[in-house]
């Protein structure tokens, strides 16, 4: 199951479950659609994966199956995967 991770890794956008604009790689990874777009190009940029697009979890869903909300955030921000 997906932890649906809270916010961007690099901007700490808030990215919400129900929401779409989320970007997730294999290792869930986690990134707002701006960021993947922009500076890290499509690539993770902790592992050099593919980033797509986060399925939404439906809100009927997440009373039961809860999104994470432990916030992940890179130090020294975010540039594009080597
Ligand atoms: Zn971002
Ligand atoms: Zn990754």
């Amino acid at each position: 199951m997906l932890q649906m991770r809270p916010g961007c890794e690099c901007c700490d956008k808030d990215l919400p479950p129900e929401q779409r604009g989320a970007r997730i790689c294999s290792f869930e990874c986690t990134f707002c659609a701006d960021c993947v777009a922009g500076v890290l190009g499509g690539r993770c940029p902790n592992c050099g994966g593919e980033l797509l697009r986060r399925p939404v979890r439906p809100a009927d869903r997440l009373a039961r199956f809860p999104a994470s909300t432990r916030r992940k955030l890179k130090a020294e921000g975010c540039a594009a995967a080597a």
